[in-house]
This record gives C-alpha cells, sequence and structure tokens, in this order.
C-alpha cells in the first residue's frame, strides 16, 4: 500500500530516532540494546522509505553517516582518508548487481575476497618503520587516538622494515576462548557480562588502561595500506598489499583469495562459511574486493561506503517460536535477569527452551509479549537470545508486558537506582540469591566443595538446614536426616560431608573470593590474602591503608572496608570462624619495610636463576604489584638478562634495577 509523503516523514523520524538510540549504545557505549539483526532490519526498512521518497533523505540518516560519535576521553584526530562503511549484500543476486556495476566501467578486473572479521577498525600509522599512531574508526572521518592501548596488542609489529609513511588498517578482535573467559570472569566479580567479541574488543580499546588491553590478549588481521602523505595505494592489487603486509610482519587472514570472476567468489564464499565454525574468531560475512586498485578511484564511493567492495553478509541463524512465558531469576548480588521460556525449537541441533532476555529495558525495546511468535538466535556456544518478535502473528489480545514489581522468591519490592538498567532484589535473606552465593562459595574457584550440587543446594535450603555459608559446615550434625532424604545412601553421604571438611583449610585468597565480595575477583582476593593473612587483619584494618597502601582504588577499597564492617557480616564471619574453617595463613609473613613493599614493579629479560614464575613470586611475596606495562606509576623497572631496550629507553635511570640472579635481592 502506498504511503504519503506526510506518512513517510512521519514513519522516517519514528525509525531515525530508534536506529539513532541503538547506534549510541552499540558505537559510543559498547552496549547494544537490541541485536544486530533488529537493527539492520530497520535499517532496511528506512532505506526503503527514503528510496520512495529520496527528497527526505538528509544528511544525518543512519543510510548516509558512518560509526558513532568519537569519545572525548581520547584525543580526536582526522583521517587523512576517510574510513568507510561498506555495503551489504544479502543473496546471490545482490552479488550479480555488484558485478555489473563494476563490469560497467568497461577495463579488466578480478576480485579479491576475505572474511568479514567482526571486531573493531583501526588505522595505524608508521613513519620511518616505527609505529608512531592508532586511530579509530569514530565517524569515519575523525576518530579517537589510542596509539597505548594498540601497543599493547602482541601481533601488532611496532617497528617494521620499511621506511615509507605507511598506514595500515585492520579489524581488532578478541579470540572466542578469551572472550569466553573474560565473560566468566566478569560474571565472577559481579561486572556486567560483555553482549559479544566485537563489543568486548572495542571496550577494551577505547578505555584507558592499556594494562587491560594486555591482559585481554586482543589480536589484529590487517587488509589495507596506503601513503598517508601522497594518499596512494601502497601496491597494484589486494592480493600483493595483503602479500607484501604479512612480508613486513603483519597477520593478515589465511582464509583471503583471488577470484577471477563473480561466479568464483560465489564459490569461495561457500568454501569459507563452511570452516567459519572452525574459526577462532568471529566472522559476519565476507568482503569482496576489485583486486586492481587503480580501479578504486574510478569505481568511486558514496559518503558512506566504497563502490568497489561489498560485504555479503551471512544469513543469521534465527528461527521462530512461541514465547510462552516471561520469568526473573535472581543472582547472588540481587539482581534480576528476564528470561524466556520458549515453546521448544531446534537451533544448531539441539533443543532450546530457554533465552535470556536480560533486563525489562531489553525487553520493552523489542516490546515483546507473551503469546508473541519471536526470533531466536544462537551463536556459537553463546546462550540463545531472543531478536525480535513477528509483527504478522501478533493477536491484539496479546497484554504489554510490565516490569515485575515484587522479587518472586521472597516476595519484597525489586528496586532500580535512578538512571540503572538493572533491577535489584535487596533482600539479603531473599532464598534465590542464597542459593546462588553458596553456589558460587562452592564452586571451583572459590572453596572448590567437590559434589555438592545445585539440587542438594536448592534442597537443604528449603529444609531450612543452611542459611549461610558457614551452615554448609554443620551439615555434618544432620547427618541421619539426610540419609532419610531421597536418594541419598551412606556412601553418598560420607563423600560430600568429607569433600566439606578438607575445604576448611583452603587458602584464605578461596574463602575470600568465595565470600562473593562485590567487585573482589580471584586476584585482588589472593592481593588481599597476601597482605592480611588473616580475616582479623582484614577486619582491623582501615579504608585509607585499603585505598592508598594497597592502592585498589576507591570501589574495590569501599567494598571490602563496607563488608567487613557491617554488622551482619561480622556475625557470619564469627560463625564461619566457629564451625571450624580456618584459612591458611598465607601473608608469608610480610615484611612492610621491605624496599618493595606495595610498589608498582614491570619486570623485564630473565633471571639466571629463576623462572619467570618464580620472579613473580618472589615480588609478590615481598608485597609488590607486579604489571606488565610501564606507566607514570611505575615504581621500579626489573631488567634482567636481555631486557626489552624500548622499556629501558622509556623510564628514569633511577628506577632501574639490573638483577641477573634472583638471589641478588634476598
Ligand atoms: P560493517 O561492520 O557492517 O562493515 C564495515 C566494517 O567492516 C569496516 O569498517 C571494517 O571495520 C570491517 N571489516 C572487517 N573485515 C574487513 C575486511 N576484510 N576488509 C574491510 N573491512 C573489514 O559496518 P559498520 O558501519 O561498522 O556497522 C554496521 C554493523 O553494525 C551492522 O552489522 C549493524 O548491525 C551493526 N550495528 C548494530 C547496532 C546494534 O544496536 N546492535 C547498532 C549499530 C550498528
Amino acid at each position: 500500500m502506498k504511503i504519503t509523503k506526510e506518512e513517510a516523514k512521519k514513519n522516517i523520524d519514528e525509525i531515525k530516532k530508534k536506529l539513532l538510540k541503538w547506534s549510541i549504545e552499540y558505537y559510543d557505549n559498547d552496549n547494544p540494546i537490541v541485536d544486530d539483526y533488529a537493527y539492520d532490519s530497520k535499517l532496511l526498512e528506512l532505506k526503503k522509505i527514503e528510496k520512495e521518497f529520496p527528497e527526505l533523505i538528509t544528511k544525518d540518516s543512519p543510510t548516509q553517516i558512518v560509526g558513532g560519535t568519537p569519545s572525548s576521553t581520547f584525543e580526536k584526530t582526522s583521517h587523512t582518508i576517510p574510513m568507510l562503511s561498506l555495503s551489504n549484500a544479502f543473496n546471490d543476486g545482490d552479488l550479480f548487481r555488484f558485478d555489473n556495476q563494476i563490469n560497467s566501467i568497461n577495463r579488466k578486473y578480478t576480485y579479491f575476497i576475505e572474511p568479514k572479521i567482526d571486531g573493531l577498525s583501526i588505522s595505524i600509522k608508521y613513519s620511518s618503520g616505527k609505529l608512531v599512531k592508532a586511530i579509530t574508526r569514530g565517524n569515519g572521518l575523525m576518530g579517537e587516538n589510542v596509539t597505548e592501548n594498540i601497543k599493547q596488542i602482541t601481533n601488532i609489529p611496532l617497528t617494521i622494515n620499511d621506511k615509507r609513511d605507511i598506514e595500515v588498517r585492520g579489524e581488532i578482535y578478541i579470540p572466542l576462548e578469551i572472550f569466553k573467559e573474560i565473560n566468566k570472569k566478569r560474571i565472577n566479580n559481579s561486572e556486567k557480562e560483555f553482549a559479544n567479541p566485537r563489543n568486548a574488543a572495542s571496550g577494551t580499546i577505547r578505555q584507558l588502561n592499556p594494562d587491560i588491553v594486555k591482559e585481554r590478549k586482543l589480536k589484529i588481521f590487517v587488509y589495507w595500506a596506503h601513503d598517508y602523505k601522497t594518499k596512494e595505494f601502497l601496491w597494484d592489487t589486494q592480493e600483493e598489499t595483503i602479500n607484501n603486509l604479512r612480508d613486513l610482519g603483519f597477520p593478515t587472514s589465511p582464509e583471503s583469495f583471488k577470484s577471477f570472476d563473480i561466479k568464483e567468489v560465489i564459490q569461495g564464499i561457500k568454501k569459507i562459511e563452511e570452516k567459519r565454525n572452525k574459526l577462532d574468531y568471529e566472522i559476519d560475512g565476507i568482503v569482496i574486493k576489485v583486486n586492481e586498485l587503480e580501479l578504486c578511484s574510478i569505481i568511486g564511493k558514496t559518503s558512506k561506503f566504497p563502490k568497489w567492495a561489498i560485504a555479503y553478509k551471512f544469513p543469521p541463524n534465527i528461527k521462530e517460536t512461541i514465547l510462552e512465558d516471561i520469568f526473573q531469576t535472581i543472582g547472588r548480588t540481587g539482581r534480576v535477569t528476564y528470561n524466556a521460556k520458549l515453546k521448544p525449537v531446534k537451533i544448531d541441533g539441539t533443543s532450546v527452551q530457554r533465552a535470556t532476555l536480560h533486563n525489562a529495558d531489553y525487553i520493552n525495546n523489542l516490546d515483546l509479549r507473551v503469546g508473541d511468535t519471536v526470533g531466536i538466535k544462537k551463536a556459537g556456544e553463546i546462550i540463545p537470545k531472543v531478536i525480535y518478535y513477528n509483527e504478522s502473528k501478533r493477536l491484539s489480545s496479546f497484554i504489554k508486558w510490565t516490569e515485575d514489581k515484587i522479587c518472586n522468591a521472597c516476595n519484597n519490592p525489586l528496586y532500580r537506582e535512578e538512571g540503572e538498567v538493572d533491577q535489584y532484589c535487596k533482600n539479603k535473606n531473599c532464598p534465590s540469591r542464597i542459593i546462588e552465593s553458596l553456589l558460587h562459595f562452592s564452586s571451583r574457584d572459590a572453596m572448590n566443595i567437590e559434589g555438592l550440587s545445585i539440587k542438594q543446594i536448592q534442597k537443604f535450603v528449603e529444609l531450612d538446614w543452611i542459611k549461610d555459608v558457614a551452615d554448609i559446615y554443620l551439615l555434618k550434625e544432620k547427618k541421619e536426616e539426610i540419609l532419610k532424604l531421597e536418594g541419598y545412601k551412606d556412601k553418598s553421604v560420607f563423600n560430600l560431608l568429607s569433600s566439606i571438611e578438607k575445604t576448611k583449610n583452603n587458602d584464605l585468597s578461596r574463602l575470600l573470593f568465595g565470600l562473593g565480595i562485590r567487585h573482589i575477583g580471584k586476584k585482588t582476593a589472593k592481593d588481599i590474602a597476601r597482605t592480611f593473612g588473616s580475616i582479623e587483619e582484614i577486619e582491623n584494618t582501615s579504608f585509607e591503608f585499603l585505598l592508598e597502601q594497597m592502592d585498589l582504588g576507591e570501589v574495590k577499597a569501599k567494598s571490602i572496608f563496607d563488608f567487613f564492617n557491617s554488622q551482619k557480616n561480622k556475625e557470619l564471619l564469627l560463625k564461619i570462624k566457629r564451625v571450624g574453617i580456618n584459612p591458611i595463613q598465607n601473608i608469608i609473613s610480610i615484611d612492610r619495610s621491605n624496599k618493595f613493599f606495595n610498589k608498582k614493579i614491570v619486570i623485564t629479560g630473565k633471571m639466571e636463576d629463576a623462572t619467570r614464575n618464580e620472579v613473580i613470586d618472589f615480588f609478590e611475596r615481598k608485597g609488590a604489584k607486579i604489571t606488565s606495562s610501564l606507566s607514570s606509576a611505575t615504581d621500579f623497572l626489573i631488567a634482567g638478562v636481555k631486557p626489552s631496550k624500548n622499556k629501558l629507553d622509556k623510564i628514569k635511570k633511577e628506577k632501574i634495577i639490573s638483577v641477573i640472579n634472583i638471589k641478588e635481592l634476598q
């Protein structure tokens, strides 16, 4: 049905408003609130209306602009040649149309195809063979200067054997295994998970601490090179560019190759698609480029994308099913997560009947209602997600969803702080929170109580035998009663009770981590345990010591101080002691007057009498904090045999301690 110009304008305004909001969250805040599929579908809707009413296209339309706004946290820097986006092809027809356009210039050409890495694009400049600047794409014309962060990525060469003014461009990504580890760690630290590897990569580069970049083991693939003074490409073809970049020491995708015509391109796409699930990074399509680079300027570009390249996007693996219910779960910090109960549907060979809906905003943004037919997407091993509802199957009887006001586990009200996305149950005795806390306490990284399953925990909480972590150690008094429960035999009860007993003398750091103190992950728990050696010492410390001497930062210092000074926690800690939990005093009695105590050190080079881990252990025992890269806060650079010249040059001479044998420092 044809719409009037007025209706078109109204629709355009509405869609633009939505897309703008989603883009800000995606590009500027690295925190997407809808799936790419939902974003792309809306953008397509906008394109269709704009095609019909081209006079309504404005310069600020999402169909015309690239990316987001460069953040003021970093120095803003202009690009010598704009960093554009890519137009999309979704099927063979789109690829043939693209080929027809290229063909219309009447020149000989071939194609070069590369996987489309789902990461963050970056421009890196070299001068006289040295890396001098790295800039994010930003809005295509101007990006953020993130040079220090980029230098932490180990597969980006800091020097190259080519003295020209070279700018390379590439995609930074996080390998999938590392992505999973990062999110696991964030859950343990009660931090929000990254939505996907792309956002994790982008969020990592666009924060200020280079150590975090190093820790997260980001990587790059490069796919472009030009001279930033002459603005000319450096080599004649894309194939040569990739080969020469590889020879210069840059990682380039091994899945790239030349294709003689569009039919061969289509076969090539299939080949890469077959390998997609075996790669250790995410790709969301294939980029097809005209190989002969001199043709680029003849074929031309728009304000948003080059016309000599196109991105073939993989069809998303989406299945539709019925949303039967929306229900909440409460985590150990009280945070509410909403979940979808689905009519079971097979995706990638497994039956999916539950998917995450994150928070109330996510549901409201997608306007999901119970009864809707919804689209479910499952990428790799990441939990399935509901990404849209099917408008044609919505009935008027489906009721608009409103967020829960009450915690279903304890009937207490749910709270949401001003400006926060998440709702919380603040009742510390909420059974759901207790069960989640007990699960965390007994998990492998915390007290590691083997054989204590979620089912058992639920049962013991339901029977009121366990109200807090200390009660786990009193279960032995209920031995006879446990034996009367269904499914328990002498042997299984014996095994459970003895594995509980075994953990009484665990490391203090395990207990600290297991207590689930907000913002305190495994590493901080270890640092605190080493410094204080006992619960009593931590209880007696001051906020200032945690902040200044331990250098924990305000958020962590406050979290620890508040935890150990709350009356309720003091009672719990007393009970923990009474039930016989007696963690190992692993303070190794640090002599606080030693010159490394609480000092930030960086180690470079090797020692003749110790492995790297032994050297780290040596300094940790002295109470030092070891970081991987130099900053203005570094107190000492410990330089062993063959130290990094780069590091030696970067720090004042008086801060360097040259040492060959660690024994020299005893
Ligand atoms: P794009 O990511 O689809 O394509 C362009 C980019 O591809 C380039 O800038 C480059 O960084 C990258 N690329 C990867 N491999 C490449 C290679 N071998 N050669 C050349 N370039 C390569 O375009 P875009 O404009 O950055 O973003 C659009 C995408 O972002 C869409 O997929 C959209 O769904 C998503 N998006 C999502 C939301 C959301 O809320 N979920 C919001 C905005 C945008």
